[in-house]
C-alpha cells in the first residue's frame, strides 16, 4: 500500500505557506535534508517508514507514556496495560458502558493550563475512595458540580501536593470540548466508517476500571498518578463528545484541523501532536526532540543570531528552544513527503543518541564534518594552538591539560580533524 493512499486528510491552503523567499530556503534545506539522509543511510542503516498498526488512540496514550521517560519504561508500562485490560477477538470485554453522557458537561473551574508530564515519582495514596469518587464522577460528568474547594480538598488528601497541584490542573483546564464532534460529521462527509481498529489494549474496559488499577500498571514509569488520570480523563472526553473511544476518524479530516484538535488535548503539546501526526496520521510533520533540536543546530539547518566576539560555538551549552526550532523547521519542510520526513526523524533520533551526543560527540565518526558548525568551531580552534590537525590523544593528562588550559571539549581516543585534511595523516600524540 501506498503511503500517500492511507493519507485521507487534505491539506488547507495555509498549510503549505508559499513565497520565494520560503522556497529558496526550502530548496537549500532540502538538499541538506538528502546529504543527512544519504550519510545517515551508510552509517546507521535503513530507517525507512514502517507502517504504523495501532489506533490513533493507542498513538495518543502510547505517546502519554514516553513522556519524560525512556523507551523502555513507556513500553512496559504500555505492554501492563495491554495485559491487564486485554482486547477480545470480539470487540471490548464490556458492554458498552452507559455511564459517560454523551452530552457534556462542561468541568471549567478555571484557566486552561497544559503542560507535558513530569517524570518525578509520586507518593501518596490513591487507594482511597475519595478519588475513586472523583474518577467516577468525571465519568457521569458530575464534577461539574462538585466545586473547585471539594476537588482540591480530594486530591490533596490523596496525593502529595506537587501530584495533587498538577491533577487539579488538568481538571481546571478541561473546557467544553462538545463542538469537536462537527469535525466528527465532517469526516463522514469525506468518507469515514467506522470499523475494526487493530488495538490491542480494551480502552472500554480501561475507562471503567478502578483508578488505582490503571495507576499501578504504569506505576514503574513514574508520575503514576497524573498519567492514569490524563489517560481516563482522555477517554471519557472522547466517549463523551463522540460517542466511542475512536479517533480514526482524524484521517479523514483536513490535516490543520486535525492537528488543532490533537493540541486540544490535555497532556499533548506541540512535539507529541507532532509525533501522533507524522507517525499514526502519517501527515509532514516534524516532531523536534532534544537529538533532533541538537543536530539541525549543530548543521546549521536553523538561522541563528550571530554569537558574540569571544563565543566559540563548540562551547555553547543552551541550543534553541524545540518549540522554536520546530515552528522554524515545520514550514520549511512540509514538502517533503512524509515518509522521508519519518526516515529523517529515524536517523536523527539514532544518530544523536550514538554519534552526534550532547556531550563528547563522535566527530571522528562522523561523515557530515564538512558542513557542521560545532565541529568548525573546535577545528579552528585546534588550527590557532598550533596542535597538528589530526591527532590521537591517549593520556587522561594530556585531556586534561588541553581541558583546562584551552578549554578543549575532549572525546577518550578521538581525532580531530579539519575538514579539508586528509585521514590518511592521522598522527599519534601523547603530550606527557
Ligand atoms: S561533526 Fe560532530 S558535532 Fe557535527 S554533526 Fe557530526 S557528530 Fe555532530
Amino acid at each position: 500500500m501506498q503511503l500517500e493512499e492511507t493519507c485521507r486528510g487534505r491539506d488547507l491552503p495555509d498549510d503549505v505557506p508559499e513565497s520565494p523567499q520560503l522556497d529558496e530556503k526550502r530548496r537549500v534545506l532540502e538538499a541538506r535534508v538528502k546529504r543527512f539522509m544519504e550519510q545517515a543511510r551508510r552509517i546507521i542503516g535503513d530507517r525507512k517508514f514502517s507502517m504504523w498498526k495501532g489506533s490513533v488512540v493507542t498513538s495518543v496514550v502510547g505517546t502519554f507514556l514516553t513522556q519524560n521517560v525512556t523507551d523502555q519504561l513507556s513500553s512496559n508500562a504500555f505492554m501492563n496495560l495491554a495485559a491487564e485490560f486485554p482486547l477480545s477477538k470480539n470487540g471490548s470485554n464490556v458492554k458498552q458502558s452507559a455511564n459517560v453522557p454523551l452530552i457534556k458537561d462542561a468541568c471549567d473551574l478555571g484557566e486552561s493550563e497544559r503542560a507535558d508530564a513530569g517524570s518525578t515519582d509520586e507518593g501518596g495514596n490513591c487507594c482511597d475512595k475519595g478519588i475513586e469518587e472523583l474518577i467516577a464522577a468525571l465519568r457521569t460528568g458530575e464534577l461539574a458540580n462538585w466545586g473547585k474547594d471539594r476537588i482540591r480538598e480530594v486530591l490533596y488528601d490523596s496525593f502529595e501536593k506537587p501530584t495533587a497541584a498538577k491533577i487539579f490542573s488538568d481538571i481546571a483546564s478541561m473546557g467544553d470540548t462538545s463542538h469537536w464532534n462537527s469535525l466528527l460529521r465532517e469526516a463522514y462527509d469525506n468518507g469515514y466508517r467506522k470499523g475494526n481498529t487493530d488495538d490491542t489494549v480494551d480502552w472500554e474496559a480501561l475507562l471503567n476500571s478502578p483508578f488505582a488499577k490503571i495507576a499501578k500498571c504504569i506505576q514503574d514509569r513514574g508520575s503514576q498518578f497524573q498519567m492514569a488520570f490524563r489517560i481516563l480523563s482522555f477517554l471519557i472526553r472522547i466517549k463523551r463528545d463522540h460517542g466511542s473511544i475512536d479517533l480514526e476518524w482524524l484521517r479523514y479530516v483536513p490535516r490543520a484541523k486535525a492537528k488543532r484538535y490533537l493540541r486540544s488535548i490535555n497532556g499533548l503539546g506541540a512535539k507529541s501532536v507532532d509525533c501522533i501526526r507524522l507517525l499514526s496520521l502519517r501527515h509532514r510533520a516534524f516532531p523536534v526532540d532534544t537529538n533532533v533540536a541538537r543536530i539541525v543546530t549543530r548543521l546549521g539547518w536553523v538561522e541563528l543570531e550571530p554569537l558574540p566576539d569571544s563565543q566559540e560555538f563548540h562551547l555553547v551549552s543552551a541550543y534553541p528552544v524545540m518549540a522554536d526550532i520546530q515552528k522554524y523547521l515545520e514550514p520549511l519542510l512540509c514538502k517533503v513527503p512524509a515518509n522521508e520526513v519519518y526516515e529523517l526523524h529515524c536517523q536523527q533520533i539514532t544518530f544523536g543518541k550514538s554519534i552526534c551526543t550532547e556531550r563528547r560527540p563522535n566527530c571522528g565518526a562522523c561523515p557530515l564534518t564538512a558542513e557542521c558548525k560545532y565541529y568548525q568551531s573546535l577545528a579552528n580552534r585546534l588550527a590557532s594552538l598550533y596542535i597538528p590537525s589530526i591527532y590521537y590523544i591517549t593520556s587522561k593528562h594530556a585531556r586534561a591539560l588541553l581541558r583546562t588550559q584551552y578549554k578543549l571539549l575532549l572525546q577518550p581516543d578521538i581525532c580531530f580533524c579539519r575538514p579539508a585534511d586528509s585521514i590518511l595523516t592521522i598522527s599519534r600524540i601523547d603530550l606527557k
